[in-house]
């Protein structure tokens, strides 16, 4: 069975490209008389504003989709804990104390997600004590997995090239668990067999295929979906001004004309949308 799914962060009002990637999965579903899920990626601690969940569900309604919810990502803390826990004593994880200015100053290379990570604490032994973050060491992680492949509906058989992001975080001083590593393992836990969400994450899947085969986690299929762009073509963005759903909806919006524009392909600036 296609099982797919929405995994919005509350940590801002959803948008157009939110609304899109939402569409492309339920539809992915549907067409294959699968199950659409929505998960609450709500553990950045930071930035993360739980009462957001519920506009959400707003937005998914009035774009007339439905889903079934499965736990959001607060809840499954244990579940992270002990797959950082396994890969530690694999020897695969390390600690870190690298500031994000000391990265960027000693980083030679960039990546899909910024500098890549220069590998300064590698092998080093750090005081513990010092707040840390847990990277994984990719090279080794390689050398135990061999060469991996992962599958994308629309760009066809890759070749996982986990090194491109480098050695990533999976484990904060701030936050419990990174993306790649809640996500990873989320999208096993419920039985997801087909990954839709936006180009943008592209690059994470050669390290989600990475921490499958390390994890022995099932491995899904991946459908990285064209993303909307604003006028400038830029993707769209809360803190450039892009409108949000709930905007939209206030405004008198139609969402399920809206979700027949989007699934057209007539994204259009979002300025341009006309009321209902
Ligand atoms: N919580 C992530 C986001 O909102 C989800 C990414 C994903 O679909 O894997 O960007």
């Amino acid at each position: 069975m296609t099982i797919t799914r929405f995994a919005p962060s509350p940590n801002g009002l959803l948008h157009l490209g939110h609304a899109y990637s939402a569409i492309v999965a339920y539809d992915l579903a549907r067409h294959a008389g699968g199950k659409f899920l929505l998960r609450i990626e709500d553990i950045d601690g930071v930035r993360s504003k739980p009462e957001l969940a519920d506009a959400f569900r707003e937005d998914l309604r009035w774009l007339g989709l439905t889903w079934e919810e499965v736990p959001a990502q607060s809840t499954r803390l244990a579940s992270y804990e002990d797959a950082a826990a396994r890969l530690k004593s694999m020897g695969l994880l390390y600690a870190c104390t690298c500031t994000r200015s000391e990265i960027a100053a000693a980083a030679t290379k960039t990546g899909p997600e910024g500098p890549v990570y220069p590998g300064t604490c590698k092998g080093a032994s750090k005081d513990l004590n010092v707040p840390s973050a847990w990277r994984l060491d990719v090279e080794k992680a390689q050398r135990l997995t061999g060469q991996l492949e992962w599958q994308d509906d629309l760009a066809g058989v890759q070749t996982a090239e986990p090194e491109l992001l480098g050695d990533v975080v999976l484990w904060r001083k701030d936050n419990p668990a990174s993306y790649h590593l809640a996500a990873t393992l989320d999208d096993a836990a419920d039985g997801v067999t087909l990954v839709a969400r936006g180009q943008d994450l592209f690059a994470a899947s050669h390290i989600h295929r990475l921490l499958q085969a390390l994890l022995d986690l099932p491995v899904p299929r991946w459908h990285h979906h064209a993303l909307v762009l604003d006028e400038e073509g830029r993707k769209l963005a809360k803190r450039r001004g892009s409108q949000s759903l709930a905007d939209l909806r206030a405004s008198g919006v139609d969402g399920i004309q809206l979700g027949t524009d989007l699934r057209a392909g007539r994204f259009g600036p979002v300025n341009s949308l006309s009321k209902a």
